[in-house]
């Protein structure tokens, strides 16, 4: 078993220039609602500062120190929204991109998408714009408990041929639970090329 992740928020920017000096960056991206901060808080073992929910913050790129790895957990802004207004989407949207395309330090991106109700038009076009331009990505399905135990077996044959993966390279947690979670915090580790405890 791994132990949960060491996260120490340490800021939130709203531009590329402002982040963090980092050896090795592991993001997380997803619309929301997906069940990002959840799934944040439980690869910590419910021990981050809350992030919270107001509507700016949710713009920034929320930085993490990952203790002992000497690295950062960066939390993105949740894509899709369409809440945001237009001309906020516009601004945040292309720092966002240039984040994910241009970040040297970036070792991983997590791409959530919601296991109950499977990958949505903006997640799947998410997911083929970081093919395409050959980004490190790992598909993570949230809400695993949502799903019916009769269902899942399904369901997951369903995500993977969504986004066209085999089974086996797609993560599937419950926060909520604490499923998958301690997987991904080994995971995390291995991304980061740091030390597993
Ligand atoms: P974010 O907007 O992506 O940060 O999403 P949140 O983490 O705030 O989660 C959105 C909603 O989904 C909240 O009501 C959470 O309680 C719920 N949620 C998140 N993860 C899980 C999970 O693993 N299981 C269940 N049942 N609900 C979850």
């Amino acid at each position: 078993m791994s132990q949960p992740l060491r996260l120490r928020f340490l800021i939130g920017v709203p531009e590329i220039g402002q982040l963090p000096e980092s050896r090795a960056e592991v993001a997380v991206v997803g619309r929301s609602n997906v069940g990002k901060s959840s799934l944040i808080n439980a690869l910590a073992g419910g021990k981050t500062a809350r992030v919270s929910k107001k509507p700016g913050r949710t713009q920034l790129l929320t930085c993490f120190a990952l203790a002992r790895d000497n690295a950062t957990f960066v939390d993105c802004p949740g894509y899709g929204y369409a809440k945001a207004p237009k001309a906020i989407r516009n601004s945040w949207q292309p720092m966002l991109e240039r984040y994910l395309l241009e970040r040297e330090q970036l070792v991983m991106i997590m791409l959530l998408v919601d296991g109950e109700i499977g990958p949505t038009e903006s997640d799947l076009e998410m997911l083929g714009w970081l093919r395409e331009h050959g980004r490190p990505h790992t598909v993570v399905a949230t809400k695993l408990d949502k799903v019916k135990p009769s269902q899942l077996g399904k369901r997951q044959r369903e995500v993977a041929s969504q986004c066209r993966l085999p089974m086996s390279a797609v993560a599937w947690i419950s926060a909520a639970k604490n499923a998958g979670i301690s997987r991904l915090c080994e995971l995390v580790h291995l991304w980061v090329g740091g030390k597993s405890r």
